[in-house]
């Protein structure tokens, strides 16, 4: 379980960091009726991206969990999102 110090290519700015792991479909939705309906306890385990730690934060300051289970539960839902496109085009440029 030391999936803090993995270093690589963080799937939302490209850039290379220390990864983290977002489920797609956050914890605290796994026992709600409307994800157990539409997604197998698998999946909602499993479906994740590595995220560099200031993607990851966007994110979460960004959307609650349940929004982002809901609306941005791939990759190019979050990379769709007019906020988060901005973000990261911001935290490219940063070093
Ligand atoms: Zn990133
Ligand atoms: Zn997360």
């Amino acid at each position: 379980m030391n999936q803090n110090k993995k270093i690589g290519i963080c799937s939302l700015c490209g850039r290379e960091r220390k990864l983290t792991f977002h489920h797609l479909i956050p914890k605290t939705c796994h026992s709600n009726k409307w994800f157990k309906k539409n997604f197998s306890r698998d999946d909602m385990n499993h479906r994740g991206v590595e995220l560099c730690s200031e993607c990851h934060k966007f994110i979460h300051k960004t959307h609650t969990e349940k929004e982002l289970g809901r609306n941005f539960n791939t990759v190019e839902k979050l990379m769709a999102d007019p906020k988060i496109m901005k973000f990261v085009k911001w935290v490219k440029k940063q070093k």
